[in-house]
C-alpha cells in the first residue's frame, strides 16, 4: 500500500509493539500477575494495575470483527480504495487492533474472515497489517 502512516513516538511502553515486526513478532503487553493483556501498550496492567507487565509475542492471527472501505483519497498519493478493519486477535481476549487488510481486492473482505498479521516497515516502525489467511 502506498500510505505514509502516522509515525508513533517510540517509548518504553510501545517500543516492543512497533518494532516487534523486525523479528516477525506481534508483541502485546501481558501482565505477569493476572495474565491479562493490555492494549494500547502500557507499563501498567489495565485489569489489576500491576506494573509486572512485559511484551509477549502472540499468534498474530485473528478474525475481522468489523471493517469499512475507505474510498477517499484524503492525502496526496494515497491509493484507494483500502480496507480499515478491526481485528479480534486469537488468544488475546479483549484486544482488538485497528489496521488495514492488504493483499486482496477490497470486495473480497468479509466479516469474520480469518486473517494473519504481516508487517510493513517505514523508517524503523513495523506497522502490523493483516492479510486474509488461507
Ligand atoms: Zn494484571
Amino acid at each position: 500500500m502506498n500510505i505514509s502512516r502516522p509515525r508513533p513516538k517510540l517509548d518504553a511502553e510501545n517500543r516492543a509493539f512497533w518494532t516487534g515486526g523486525s523479528e516477525g513478532k506481534l508483541n502485546i503487553m501481558r501482565c505477569g500477575d493476572c495474565g491479562q493483556y493490555t492494549h494500547p501498550p502500557k507499563l501498567l496492567c489495565r485489569h489489576c494495575q500491576s506494573e509486572n507487565v512485559a511484551p509477549q509475542a502472540v499468534a498474530g492471527t485473528g478474525v475481522i470483527d468489523t471493517y469499512t472501505i475507505n474510498y477517499q483519497a484524503w492525502m496526496p498519493g494515497l491509493e484507494v480504495p483500502f480496507v480499515i478493519a478491526r481485528v479480534k486477535l486469537d488468544g488475546v481476549p479483549g484486544v482488538y487492533l485497528t489496521s488495514n487488510i492488504v493483499g486482496c481486492p477490497v470486495d473480497e473482505v468479509e466479516f469474520d474472515d480469518r486473517v494473519r498479521v504481516t508487517f510493513e516497515e517505514q523508517d524503523g516502525i513495523w506497522y502490523p497489517l493483516f492479510r486474509k489467511a488461507g
